[in-house]
């Protein structure tokens, strides 16, 4: 038992200790840097507040990845011109900073004016930049970072974009669109002559992951298998571009990694595709984490650009189970929770705009 007297002195003492580290992770244990060197941006396509409930009960309580956040804010996902946004005009809020019309890839209304996008800006600052989804590179989401299109359906416009910025690093489908094109150009041919390694499949040996040239890794010709049919190597690939992407810069990385097929198990309305795809998401965002946690100047951001499906949580057979239902097969305008670790991960606390993540992740590198 603990002397009376001295219980106030304890207190002060916790107390002093626990403000002497404001930048401290309580959850982790972890003394971060002052400001992130490096952010990975993670995009769970219609993933909302159902979908995480869901994907943390079937991965049971207290060993969801969620759980290990202590900054969680909420954004608006609304786009300029209607209530519920597309991934495109959702992605493009996030990677410029401003709403924009539904379809709409990184440029923005009444004249569809380019917008210079995050990844962009720090390609040109010499920021080391990447890429991992599981959906073609020409996909809205991706495709928001780094191309400017009119209408997203414009894919082969899109993967000609990839041109024009120097990504570091891909991983994720649509080889076709490159290499097998209507207008008969192969964009691979041209991306190795300046320097790229192209690569297929799901295996990591054969790239340079030593830093020493940019790389695409093509995991499928067209769209990437479900995660229920199998597929397993986003974080995987998360883990390999996180490692890859800190020796191919000094200043610093920026990687972009999206549970891409998260939203089409909610179009399909299929369950079992939801949770293989949520439970896949939990651990790429796992692995995310622990580069973060040794790292130190790494922030993480995990959220959503929609939700999709009106999904609920109702009932199920016993007290443990429940039965993910659906009002829709498409998206809506639910609130969207941001999950955020590391250094400045305080800034993501609140309600805010989608548009917002942007600013933010600019004030957390101090700009
Ligand atoms: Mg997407
Ligand atoms: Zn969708």
């Amino acid at each position: 038992m603990i002397p009376r007297i001295l219980l106030p002195a304890l207190l002060l003492f916790f107390a002093c200790h626990s403000a002497r580290k404001p930048s401290t992770d309580a959850a982790a244990a972890v003394v971060f840097a002052e400001r992130p060197k490096n952010i990975i941006l993670m995009i769970g396509d219609g993933m909302a507040t159902p979908q995480i409930s869901a994907g943390l009960y079937w991965k049971g309580a207290g060993k969801s990845v969620w759980e290990q956040f202590s900054v969680v804010g909420f954004h608006k996902s609304h786009s300029a011109d209607e209530k519920v946004t597309d991934s495109a005009a959702g992605a493009t809020a996030f990677s410029c900073g401003q709403k924009t019309s539904n379809g709409a890839i990184a440029v923005l209304p009444p004249d569809n004016r380019p917008c210079r996008t995050i990844l962009e800006e720090l390609d040109a600052r010499g920021w080391a930049t990447g890429m991992v989804v599981t959906c073609s590179a020409t996909h809205a989401t991706p495709a928001s970072f780094i191309a400017h299109q009119d209408i997203r359906a414009y894919t082969e416009s899109i993967a000609e974009d990839y041109l024009n910025t120097q990504l570091d690093c891909f991983i994720g489908g649509g080889s076709g669109y490159f290499d097998d094109r209507p207008d008969k150009k192969n964009l691979l041919d041209t991306l190795k002559k300046r320097g790229y390694v192209i690569r297929r499949g799901t295996g990591f040996a054969r790239l340079p992951l030593d830093g020493a040239a940019p790389f695409m890794l093509f995991t499928a010709e067209r769209e990437p298998p479900t995660a229920s049919a199998n597929r397993r190597y986003l974080p995987e690939a998360t883990n390999k571009a996180c490692q890859y992407l800190q020796k191919r810069s000094p200043k610093g990385f920026f990687l972009m990694v999206e549970g891409s097929q998260i939203d089409w198990a909610l179009h399909a309305n299929d369950r079992n595709w939801l949770k293989a795809e949520m439970i896949d998401f939990d651990a790429t965002v796992t692995a995310a984490l622990e580069f973060a946690r040794t790292d130190g100047n790494t922030l993480v951001i995990v959220t959503g650009d929609h939700e999709c499906g009106g999904a609920s949580l109702n009932p199920g057979e016993s007290k443990q189970t429940f039965r993910p239902g659906f009002a829709s097969r498409m998206h809506s305008a639910a609130m969207v929770p941001v999950f955020a670790f590391g250094p400045k991960a305080e800034l993501f606390s609140g309600i805010y705009d989608n548009t917002a993540i942007y600013s933010k992740m600019w004030a957390a590198l101090g700009n």
